[in-house]
C-alpha cells in the first residue's frame, strides 16, 4: 500500500505539535505588524466567527504564541486572536482560490491569507492570554518543564486505556496525535496495546525520552508532509520537508530495529490507525 493511499484510508489526518510550532515558526516575520483591514469571505469556519472579527483591524500583532495544536496571535490590547488549523487549514500570503476563507491586509503592504478547504479550523478572539474554554482543560506541554515520567505515570496510574488511546488524551499531554503516538511507543519498545495501568515508571521514562527526541526531531524537519499541498508554510511554500517514519504507515514493511526481523503491523484503536512492530514493542 503506497503512502497516499493509506493516507486516505487511514481517515482523519491532523497535523500534530510539530506541524502547528513550524506554521508558528512561520508566522513569526508578522509580529510589528500592524493590520489595515479584515476580510471573511464566509461566516463560519467549524464554528461561526465572533461577531466582533473585525475589531481586529488597526491593531499591531505583538506575538505569536502555541498552545497545544492553537496557534495564539498575540494584538495590542491585551487581544488573542486564536487560530486551529483543523485537518487542512493553512496560511499563505497570498489569495489561492475558493477556499481562501480570511484575508487580512497589513499596513506595510502584506497579507496573510487563511485558506481551509474542509474548513475544521477555528478562530475565535478572547481577552488575556490562555482565558479561553478551548484551553482550560488542556495537559501539560510535552516539551516544556510542566512535563516529566512522573507526572506521566500518574496520569496513568489506574487507567483500563490503552497507552496510545491515553498519549493522544489531550488531558494527559498536549499535541501528541495518531503519527507521533505510533513513532514515539515504537522508539520507546512499547506495545501500544498495553493498558496505561501497566505502564511502569522506567517505562514512562523512555516514553518522555523517546516524545522528546520524535516531537523534536519533526519540529527541526519542519514538519511533515503527508500529501502534497496539505499544508504550507508562511513563504506559500510546502513548509513540510519529507520526514521518514520507523512505522507510520508501514504496514508489512521491514521493521527498521537492527536484528529485528519483523514486519510491521497495522491495527485499529479508538477508530484510529495504530503502526507497530509486534517483536520488538512488549
Ligand atoms: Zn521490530
Amino acid at each position: 500500500m503506497g503512502r497516499e493511499a493509506c493516507a486516505f484510508s487511514c481517515g482523519v489526518i491532523m497535523p500534530e505539535l510539530p506541524e502547528v510550532e513550524t506554521v508558528r515558526r512561520g508566522l513569526l516575520p508578522l509580529v510589528g505588524k500592524r493590520i489595515l483591514s479584515l476580510e471573511l469571505n464566509r461566516s463560519n469556519l467549524r464554528f461561526p466567527f465572533p461577531e466582533d472579527m473585525d475589531s481586529i483591524s488597526g491593531l499591531k500583532i505583538e506575538g505569536i504564541d502555541r498552545r497545544a495544536k492553537y496557534i495564539l496571535i498575540r494584538l495590542e490590547g491585551d487581544l488573542t486572536w486564536l487560530c486551529h488549523l483543523g485537518m487542512t487549514g493553512r496560511f499563505g500570503n497570498e489569495p489561492e482560490g475558493k477556499h481562501d476563507h480570511v484575508l487580512v491586509d497589513f499596513v506595510d503592504g502584506t497579507r496573510l491569507v487563511y485558506t481551509d478547504p474542509r474548513r475544521f479550523g477555528i478562530m475565535d478572539l478572547f481577552e488575556g492570554k490562555f482565558n479561553h474554554k478551548l484551553l482550560n482543560h488542556l495537559g501539560p506541554e510535552p516539551l516544556s518543564s510542566d512535563w516529566d515520567s512522573d507526572k506521566l505515570h500518574s496520569c496513568l496510574r489506574g487507567r483500563n486505556i490503552s497507552i496510545k488511546s491515553a498519549l493522544l488524551d489531550q488531558r494527559i499531554v498536549v499535541g501528541i496525535g495518531n503519527i507521533y503516538a505510533s513513532e514515539i511507543l515504537f522508539r520507546a519498545g512499547i506495545s501500544p496495546k498495553r493498558k496505561a495501568k501497566n505502564i511502569s515508571k522506567p517505562m514512562c521514562k523512555r516514553i518522555h525520552q523517546q516524545a522528546l527526541i520524535v516531537l523534536n526531531t519533526a519540529i527541526e524537519a519542519g514538519g511533515t508532509t503527508l500529501r502534497d499541498g496539505q499544508f504550507k508554510n508562511f513563504d506559500g511554500n510546502l513548509g513540510y520537508f519529507p520526514h521518514e517514519f520507523a512505522v507510520y504507515d508501514l504496514e508489512n514493511e521491514n521493521c527498521s530495529s537492527i536484528d529485528c526481523k519483523g514486519l510491521v503491523k497495522r491495527i485499529v484503536q479508538s477508530g484510529r490507525s495504530t503502526f507497530y512492530c509486534p517483536k520488538c514493542q512488549k
